[in-house]
């Protein structure tokens, strides 16, 4: 038995490495620990700090403290992730504070509804309630450290038995969400211990810290969950999305990891500051920030603030609830990404000093709460009081959309809006208001309502960045130096679902309920006993889940791709789905459930006679089959826009996706699919597939595939010859001509400026941007575009900006309008570049085509206004393709 006897081994060798353990007592916190609370190594085994807990360990504890502590520790679940683990939190105090749990939750919401809430009832809730912070952990599954600390943070505030500790629970209730993301943490959990050996490494080369792809920071469809808080489209956000509502904690941390060259990073923030952001939440966060400093000096820790973490985006977990009123601010932690890590001054790193890092961060950041309670719920009252006054002096008091454009992106975001804790209204009869009409139906937003700020963010076409850290921006660009914006600029929910709406400085008089959370309303059946056919119209989400749901079932669904005007007046817009009772006798029984479960509005005709446009049996309606989807996956693609991709078609067009290596193209039977969807790639493309990979594609391609492009890789299509598109470098006025020349003639710099321009290379790529909304003109003669708007709105990240197809290859269906930028900071030349150039591409090949997209239209799934011409791409394209056979 020689590999018993090395597993015997092995565990000496672990247990040597204990020293890395975190222990409380060890933390100077100088107290007594009640023996009768079990520690972790008594509920798991281990030590805190000596292994990398896995979700169920995790989970198995407090479990067994929620079950030994009633009194004090309350479990909650808020939903199950894709892969059926769990999602909860706890909520602990003393047990007074816990007995009295539900009237805290009922104060809080008193306290909240600063429109219904009496000044007087508010400030009895002030003196009486406690405070409440909310301490959320590992929303990314590879930053380890957090969900351990977690543990100790919620054995401490148990066990500790000194009156400083037992203080903060007499006035607060600390909410503890251990694992934002155990489907993540399950993943580096597993691949982690596959991977050591007989001594944990600290070398950065092991393959102990280098994790394969996809990385455990990400959940099952491979979402940065961190970036998931502007469309909740992800169970481990939204989920806590609802919990937040309903305890409405004072003070919420997101506690994270970085890379372990660092030290640790808590608050204040980076420039720039969402302008949204109140000075009373920024003093706030300041004094918080201060108190974690006095915490981290005592035990000698390093750390800063200031720098790197801005708090601009809203859909971080760091951020929304900054737009409630609450204080939030993310921590990050230097990260060993395992047991050790050796720094690049040759420190060693453990994992134990997260595990304590975090844990001083947990309890100052309690001491805080408890010390500011009454300052705390007094602030979030007067923020609350202070939008609803707010809203009432706007111009833009109200928010209306009619969904008449769009019915079904209309419906999803005034359920989005309600989920996101804004009071939305929809009107039960027509009204005018600001010069509009209105229909019955029609959505309003008073900006004159406790959630006033969050609306605002949600809503605004643009949030205006900070004049003087745009100034500087230009001026590090002018200088060569890279720019200091994080992330994305501009997230409006209209511009990105492409709806139109309008402000007016009223609210309206018409009669109106308040809008329910849900994201689909369920469709009707106009005329279901028809004789010849049912016709849905094509342009929205709901006709979308009609088609993929109808295809599924096996029903024959046609579609027009050209409008028509059937013979009883109705005009049909390009793209609309005909599904006729001769090719489906049973259709009948169905069409009412379909409109039901997918929203869509099903008409009904007795008779097949069209006036204008084509008949039902013309060349131009094609038959859609059923097709099959195949995605690359796998290095060297993007991980966030294969997941992105696969959830959008998956969840939310309800359709099968086939998920094939990368590297598996060479030898692939590609015959039955349809559909291959490229998505951006990260690395080398070229090489990944290699030669037989490209020939096996290209010749699928051209017997009958449609190759659907996204991003990035779009110059893969381009450098394979297969979209005759270019991609440009920068603008450069005069090039430099650069050479090798070891001796050159002599040249005199007459300004700065020259230098400037001399030392930059010839064939450098346009700016990078961090991501904008940009606006797109719609080529609308073509069936990639049936049912589209003349103009959408896109995220365009990076730097690729390509050549327009020449007619004799192909079509440039959608472009960048003339005026470029929806939303946001985009640099000067590159909106110059972008004007006209492609958005989405189209070129026949042979018997099958290409259809690129020079940005990613799945874009963290928030770009709802996209969905139709992505639905026209998979489906019209396979029916628009000589079938292969
Ligand atoms: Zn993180």
């Amino acid at each position: 038995m020689r590999f018993k006897k090395l597993l015997a081994v092995s565990c000496v060798a672990a247990a040597l490495q204990l020293t890395a353990t975190v222990n409380a007592q060890e933390l100077g916190l100088d107290v007594n620990y009640d023996p009768a609370v079990p520690t972790l190594d008594e509920l798991l085994g281990y030590p805190a700090g000596s292994r990398i807990s896995s979700p169920d360990a995790i989970q198995s504890y407090f479990e067994a403290i929620a079950e030994k502590y009633p009194t004090q520790v309350k479990l909650i679940n808020y939903g199950k992730t894709w892969e059926d683990r769990d999602l909860f939190f706890v909520a602990l105090s003393n047990a007074q504070n816990m007995q009295n749990f539900e009237q805290y939750q009922q104060g809080i919401q008193k306290l909240s509804a600063a429109d219904k809430t009496s000044n007087t009832e508010a400030q009895q809730l002030i003196k009486s309630l406690p405070a409440s912070v909310w301490l959320s952990y590992g929303v990314h599954g590879n930053e380890i450290s957090s969900p351990e600390a977690a543990m100790l943070t919620a054995y401490h505030l148990l066990a500790a038995t000194d009156a400083k500790t037992k203080s903060y629970l007499d006035n607060t209730i600390v909410f503890i969400d251990p694992m934002q993301n155990p489907d993540g943490r399950a993943r580096f959990v597993s691949r982690y211990y596959m991977t050591t050996g007989i001594q944990h490494s600290a070398d950065r080369n092991s393959a102990e810290h280098n994790e394969p792809w996809p990385s455990g920071r990400s959940n099952h469809y491979l979402f940065d969950l961190n970036r998931d808080w502007l469309a909740l489209t992800q169970p481990e956000i939204s989920g806590q999305v609802d919990a937040l509502l309903k305890n409405m904690p004072l003070v919420f941390v997101d506690l994270h990891e970085m890379g372990g060259d660092t030290s640790y990073y808590f608050t204040p923030e980076a420039d720039p500051y969402n302008p949204l952001i109140t000075p009373k939440q920024r003093e706030t966060l300041w004094a918080i920030g201060e108190n974690n400093g006095r915490w981290f000096d005592e035990r000698g820790y390093d750390y800063f603030t200031r720098e790197i973490f801005d708090a601009f985006y809203p859909g971080y977990g760091a951020s929304w609830p900054l737009y409630h009123g609450s204080i939030s601010m993310t921590y990050e932690m230097a990260s060993a990404r395992g047991h050790v890590f050796r720094t690049k001054d040759g420190e060693i790193l453990t994992y134990g000093d997260g595990v304590q890092r975090h844990f001083v961060a947990s309890m100052s950041t309690i001491e805080s709460v408890s010390q500011q309670r009454e300052q705390l719920l007094s602030n979030f009252w007067n923020y609350r009081k202070q939008g609803i006054a707010l809203g009432k002096d706007s111009k833009q008091r109200t928010y209306l959309f009619s969904g008449k454009d769009d019915a079904a992106a209309a419906q999803k975001l005034a359920g989005l809006l309600t989920r996101h804790g804004v009071e939305v209204h929809q009107a039960q009869e027509s009204f005018k208001v600001c010069g509009v009409d209105y229909p019955a139906g029609s959505f309003w937003v008073d900006s004159a309502q406790p959630a006033h700020y969050m609306v605002r963010t949600m809503l605004d076409k643009n949030i205006a960045m900070d004049d003087d850290f745009l100034a500087e921006q230009e001026r590090r660009r002018a200088n060569n130096l890279p720019d200091e914006i994080y992330d994305v600029t501009a997230w409006s929910l209209p511009l990105m679902f492409n709806i139109d709406y309008q402000t007016c400085n009223r609210v309206p008089s018409a009669d109106s309920q308040v809008a329910s959370r849900d994201l689909i309303k369920p469709g009707k059946v106009v005329n279901k006993d028809a004789k010849v056919a049912f016709i849905v119209p094509w342009g929205d989400m709901n006709a979308g889940r009609f088609l993929t749901t109808a295809v599924q079932a096996g029903y024959t669904v046609k579609r027009a791709d050209m409008a028509f005007k059937h013979k009883n007046g109705t005009t049909y817009p390009a793209g609309s789905l005909i599904v006729t009772t001769a090719e489906n006798p049973d259709i009948h029984a169905a069409v009412e459930h379909l409109a039901e479960a997918t929203g869509a509005t099903i008409y009904g005709v007795d008779s097949s006679w069209v006036t204008e446009g084509p008949n039902f049996g013309s060349n131009n309606t094609q038959r859609i089959h059923a097709p099959n989807i195949l995605m690359l996956w796998d290095e060297p693609v993007s991980s966030l826009n294969a997941g992105h991709t696969r959830f959008v078609i998956e969840q939310q067009f309800g359709y099968p996706v086939t998920a094939m290596r990368a590297q598996n193209m060479a030898r692939a039977d590609l015959s039955h699919y349809q559909v291959l969807i490229m998505p951006a790639v990260y690395g080398n493309l070229a090489n990944s597939l290699g030669d037989n990979g490209k020939a096996n594609l290209t010749e699928w391609v051209e017997r009958g595939g449609v190759l659907i492009t996204l991003g990035n890789a779009t110059q893969w299509a381009v450098d394979s010859e297969l979209l005759s598109s270019a991609l440009e470098k920068v603008i450069t006025k005069d090039p430099q001509g650069h050479g090798n020349e070891k001796r050159v003639d002599g040249m005199v710099f007459e300004s700065k400026a020259q230098l400037m321009h001399y030392i930059t290379p010839d064939s450098a790529d346009p700016y990078w941007t961090s991501g904008v909304l940009t606006n797109l003109d719609v080529d609308q003669e073509h069936w990639l575009s049936a049912g589209v708007k003349p103009n959408l709105v896109s995220v365009t990240v990076g730097n690729q900006i390509y050549r327009p197809l020449s007619i004799e290859n192909g079509r440039n269906i959608v472009s960048y309008s003339e005026d470029v930028l929806a939303s946001g900071y985009l640099w000067a030349e590159n909106q110059k570049q972008l004007q006209y150039k492609p958005y989405l591409m189209w070129q026949p090949r042979q018997k099958g085509m290409v259809i690129s997209f020079t940005q990613e239209p799945t874009y963290r799934a928030y770009l709802d206004g996209l969905n139709v011409l992505l639905l026209n791409a998979i489906f019209g394209g396979a029916a628009h393709a000589t079938p292969l056979r």
